[in-house]
């Protein structure tokens, strides 16, 4: 009989539905506990790429992943004036190439959920609050339970790592960026396109997909921590209007609409770096344990191969925790490292910090396709993406 079955996981995002999916596959019993009422819907665009596209293969929800595509066709560059400067390949802008995949998040986490629904419990709107060394934990909810096991899949700003590991301060290394993204009314009239304007030091970016008719804005911009409260929105949209005044293009127009969003998303570019990712009977995975912020665009396809891993070694050693755990940290050291190392060099490519540095960026995206070297150019934007999404041997589990 497996040991360990009954194992909590908190978070029902990407790294927690597709590792609840999994540890029901190799027999355990899964129970998933969600802050927000309801698996979230919407978000930005994610990528699949190099071995996770293996785990979704192996899930059996290709299909289902190339059915949500964005289908984005390009992506222009406008100047302050509001002048085409510059088109390219959407693909090649969001560093993707052959079978990776781009797909709203919230389908995406959608597409997990059904997998999971039928076979699994899910208890919304609740919070773990205190987790004991054996295993027992009470919810903010009241409701007190034993598991043998416990997986905090619960983002960033995990709370099972803040209640198990400490203070988040210790694990979080800032880029030096701040990201905010949100719904907007879709002005420009986009189908399946992106516009981009790149001021030194802030771009922003409005796009549109296959999905809807609206558009999502999102703003990247340089800038020292700043001090704000969490969970003041109008005073990080205010934070966002300071960051981005003085940008022409569309901006003024976009950030009027920003103040009448309600999915506003406001944080810093952060890693996560551990030196571990489990004690006792908890382990992190996806960005608790490794967040590679979303200027790495691999956040989602470690999640999806971590979740995998460590379901993988949790059924490989007949549920022992210790031998598990240990084979978890060992097969995904190398990946986590080598998908972390993008975050800070792709927003050296996003966020151009001098007035000289845009227009040189902008010339060459304008010359590109017409020069001989274009190929190798191509390859130095996708060539280090590619290696790091497949620098992991993907082993077959037991089933
Ligand atoms: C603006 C932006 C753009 C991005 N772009 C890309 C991209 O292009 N490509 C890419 O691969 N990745 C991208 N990412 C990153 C990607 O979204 C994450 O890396 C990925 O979703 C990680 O999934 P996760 O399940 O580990 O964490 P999350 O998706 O953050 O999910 C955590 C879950 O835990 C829940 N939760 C939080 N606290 C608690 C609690 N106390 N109790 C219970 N549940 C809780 C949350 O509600 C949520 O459902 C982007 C991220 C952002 C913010």
């Amino acid at each position: 009989m497996t040991k360990n079955a009954n194992i909590l996981i908190s978070g029902a995002s990407i790294a927690g539905t597709s590792m609840a999916y999994w540890l029901r596959r190799y027999g355990f019993t899964p129970t998933v506990v969600e802050r927000a009422p309801a698996i979230r819907e919407g978000g930005y665009k994610v990528d699949i790429r190099g071995a996770a596209l293996e785990v979704v293969e192996r899930m059996g929800v290709m299909d289902a992943v190339l059915a949500g595509s964005t289908e984005m066709t390009v992506a222009t560059h406008y100047d302050a004036k509001g002048r085409k400067v510059a088109t390219m390949d959407a693909a090649l802008f969001g560093g993707r190439e052959g079978a990776d995949a781009e797909i709203m998040r919230g389908d995406l986490n959608e597409i997990f959920y059904d997998l999971t629904k039928d076979s699994v419990e899910y208890l919304f709107d609740d919070s773990i609050a205190t987790i004991s060394d054996d295993g027992v934990v009470t919810f903010e909810s009241g409701l007190t339970r034993k598991f043998d096991l416990v997986i905090g899949a619960d983002g960033a700003h995990s709370n099972t790592r803040r209640i198990v590991f400490g203070d988040e301060r210790q694990f979080a290394h800032d880029l030096g960026y701040y990201v905010s993204i949100c719904s907007v009314p879709n002005h420009l009239g986009l189908d399946r396109e992106e516009a981009v304007h790149v001021a030194p030091g802030r771009t922003a970016n409005v796009y549109s997909t296959k999905q809807t008719s609206g558009a999502k804005a999102l703003f990247l911009w340089a800038s020292e921590p700043l001090d704000y409260n969490y969970s003041d929105v109008e005073q990080q949209k205010k934070l966002l209007a300071d960051a981005m005044a003085g940008v022409r293009w569309e901006v003024p127009k976009l950030l009027e609409s920003v103040r009448d969003s309600r999915d506003f998303y406001f944080d810093s570019l952060t890693q996560i770096k551990m030196d571990r990712w489990s004690k006792g009977r908890v382990a992190l995975v996806g960005d608790a344990a490794y967040c590679a912020s979303p200027a790495s665009g691999q956040g989602t396809s470690l999640a999806i191969v971590g979740a995998y891993v460590l379901a993988g070694e949790l059924a490989a050693a007949a549920g022992d925790h210790e031998i598990a755990f240990d084979a978890y940290q060992r097969e995904m050291a190398e990946f986590v490292e080598a998908n972390q190392k993008l975050g800070p060099a792709n927003v050296k490519g996003m966020v151009i910090p001098s007035k000289f540095m845009v227009w040189f960026t902008i010339r060459m995206l304008k010359l590109m396709p017409h020069m001989p070297g274009k190929d190798g150019m191509i390859e130095r934007i996708t060539g280090p993406i590619r290696v790091a999404a497949n620098s992991i041997t993907l082993k077959n589990y037991v089933e």
